[in-house]
């Protein structure tokens, strides 16, 4: 059989294309890619000549038994997204699934990557992190999600789009109440910016009309106060009773 390989692309600054991304796009004999214009512009630029084929959530259930059947012949594929890595909020991982059960190597690639990006620069906890991805569009569904959110002690990750940045930050107040966040934007890019602060100051940033790509970060729930048993309990009570 052949070989599937996932190959990350940079997510706005071409330096990031690793050496070994371009040698596994040079060599694989099929690029499967999320928007194939978008991809051969990638390609162009490193001079990769590797024929491509679209793969996206649209065509997903036509293209799997097409590209297993390629693989099970021995052909070698490298999936790739519009920008990042492939199955992070992108198209990836059905076919992940069925080369898998069809005993079919995945070899992964590492490289470049929004969430983990923003986070390791966000000034909050890096781990244990949690990463979310989109949240839904609609309010009643994101509020609920955000909701089962609220207890989680992990660093929280999100993909939005700048138009809907101020509103989901609001939500998450509601949901949360006012934690420590942070935004990353434009990653990689010419006017990347980190705003970090309270979810309202936040808020403030974003009543503008915000451009470009965002992550948002937003810290973990408090643990809630450990009881200390050096301390007699009825003092205990006392303090958790002050402390909320
Ligand atoms: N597969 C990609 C990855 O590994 O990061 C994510 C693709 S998802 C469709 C696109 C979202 O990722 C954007 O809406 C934004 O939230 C985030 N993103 C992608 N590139 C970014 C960048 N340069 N700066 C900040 N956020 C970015």
């Amino acid at each position: 059989t052949g070989t599937l390989y996932l190959v990350p692309t940079p997510i706005g600054n071409l330096g990031d294309m690793t050496i070994r991304a371009i040698e596994i796009l040079k060599t694989v004999d099929l690029i499967a890619a999320e928007d194939t214009r978008h991809t051969q512009m990638l390609l162009n630029h490193f001079e990769i000549k590797t024929k491509t084929i679209s793969f996206h959530e649209h065509n997903t259930q036509m293209r799997i038994p097409e590209l297993l059947a390629k693989l099970a012949n021995g052909e070698t594929i490298a999936q790739v997204s519009d920008a990042g890595m492939p199955s992070i909020s992108d198209p990836g991982k059905e076919l992940v699934r069925a080369a898998i059960d069809a005993g079919v190597p995945v070899v992964p690639l590492p490289g470049a990557n929004a969430a983990t990006t923003a986070l390791i620069a966000s000034g909050l906890p890096p781990q244990p992190f949690l990463f979310y991805g989109f949240l839904p569009r609609k309010a009643g569904e994101k509020n609920r999600e955000l909701e089962k959110l609220a207890h989680e002690s992990a660093t929280l990750l999100f993909y939005e789009s700048p138009h809907r940045v101020g509103k989901t930050l609001a939500a998450m107040q509601t949901a949360f109440g006012d934690r420590q966040a942070a935004l990353a934007r434009e990653l990689t890019k010419k006017f990347e910016t980190f705003i970090r602060g309270s979810l309202s100051a936040l808020q403030t940033y974003a009543a503008g009309d915000l451009k470009g790509e965002f992550v948002i970060m937003v810290e973990g729930a408090a643990d809630k106060p450990a009881v200390d048993v050096t301390v007699p309990l009825k003092m205990q009570v006392e303090a958790i009773v002050a402390t909320g």
